[in-house]
């Protein structure tokens, strides 16, 4: 596995981390499952456990979830995959409008924490800006949360470049370490401004739904997954962290998919490959 700095922080995530929107669900109600339009079923929890651990001891330390995640219920499956190694992840997790008025802040990130079962949360990230509340307000509770020991470093997720900096002056004392967005071959708009920004402000960019939420590109050159010996999948997951500002984290429920997301950097592409799928 291969590690990158978070952000200015001294802090090495695995370049493929683990997304978890969707997993736990098993142990949520069936009105959940209807809502997400996702089917339940009784093994789920287990394999989902599995294959995080598995995941773990390939060396992925960066897992991300939410508060919002299947209620909660995403959570604590970290939680119950982490409990036997915890120095060893890195634990991202979120809290979502409407929840970032300043006690509403510290409320919901001891929830988290308590679903997780730590002591304390490594990277806490604003899930959706809201402007409907003032940025200083949630930043001043994020900060609040650092100081405690709660919380070690501060993300953002689905800022834009504005929004970014209005979250970074907003703060007092630290820094935005990352902002997590959606990238992959099949969706890069965030080339246009943020990722330039990211590469510029050295902030890491948390590529969210790297695999195209499993739609995996079709158009990918035969000869580039020859040449490699990579899966489509693999090749997604390899073009979207060729910039050393990124990494990924894609969701795998099972331990087949995760053991393959895991080896998808073994071997570095070409920049001549790298441009011609960008071009596929
Ligand atoms: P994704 O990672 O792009 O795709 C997940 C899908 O790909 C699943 O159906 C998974 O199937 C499949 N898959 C995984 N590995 C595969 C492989 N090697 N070959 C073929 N298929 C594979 O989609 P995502 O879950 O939307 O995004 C990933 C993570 O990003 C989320 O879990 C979450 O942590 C984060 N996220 C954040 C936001 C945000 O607003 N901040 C929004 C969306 C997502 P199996 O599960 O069966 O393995």
């Amino acid at each position: 596995m291969e590690y990158r700095q978070l952000g200015r922080t001294e802090e090495k995530v695995s370049v493929i981390g683990m997304g978890c929107w969707g997993l736990g669900l098993s142990r949520g109600t069936d009105e959940w499952a209807r809502g997400l339009g996702l089917s339940r079923n009784s093994d789920d929890w287990a394999r989902e456990v599995s294959s995080l651990r598995r995941g773990i001891e390939l060396g992925m330390n960066l897992i991300d979830t939410a508060e919002r995640y299947s209620s909660g219920r995403s959570e604590e499956l970290v939680g119950e995959a982490i409990k036997d190694c915890r120095e060893d992840v890195f634990i991202a997790t979120k809290v979502a409008p409407p929840n970032l008025r300043y006690d509403a802040v510290i409320r919901a990130c001891k929830d988290s924490i308590r679903r997780l079962g730590v002591s304390h949360v490594d990277l806490y990230q604003i899930h959706w800006p809201d402007p409907g509340v003032p940025i200083k307000e949630t930043m001043s509770a994020m900060e609040k949360l650092v100081h405690d020991g709660l919380v070690r470093y501060i993300g953002v997720s689905n800022f834009s470049v504005s929004e970014t900096d209005a979250a970074r002056a907003a703060l007092a004392k630290n820094e935005i370490a990352s902002n997590q967005v959606e990238y992959a071959l099949t969706n890069r708009s965030v080339e246009a401004d943020i990722l330039p920004y990211c590469v510029k402000e050295k902030i890491t960019l948390m590529a969210y739904s790297p695999l195209a939420h499993g739609h995996i590109a079709r158009s990918i050159p035969a000869d580039i997954l020859q040449r490699y010996d990579v899966t489509p999948a693999q090749a997604m997951l390899n073009w979207v962290t060729r910039n050393e500002q990124v990494v990924a984290i894609p969701k795998a429920g099972n331990i087949k998919h995760q053991e393959e997301n895991a080896s998808s950097i073994a071997v570095r592409f070409s920049a001549a490959d790298y441009e011609k799928m960008s071009k596929s």
